[in-house]
């Protein structure tokens, strides 16, 4: 079962369940990006990469759900403010 599925069943309500959608989508998203990351470098982000998507993510579901939030340590690691957007 899907990881954040399994989130969402145990933090409930509507707007959780939405949001835990979206995270999958990007999820999904993020992980390729990554893999350009890794090879292409700081080169495959811009304004609008999974990255910058991330974050506003993040910055949501701490909102949302407050310190549970850094069960999605997927979301936490790649997203959370603070971290280069990509090693040099
Ligand atoms: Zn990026």
């Amino acid at each position: 079962m899907n990881p954040y599925s399994a989130i969402a069943q145990r933090w409930g309500g509507g707007e959780v369940r939405r949001f835990v959608e979206e995270l999958g989508t990007w999820h999904d998203e993020m992980a390729m990006h990554q893999r350009l990351v890794a090879r292409l470098g700081r080169e495959a982000c811009s304004d609008s990469c999974p990255h910058v998507t991330g974050r506003q993510l993040w910055k949501q579901a701490r909102e949302l759900v407050g310190a549970r939030a850094d069960e999605l340590t997927f979301l936490r690691t790649s997203a959370a403010p603070g971290l280069p957007l990509a090693r040099e």
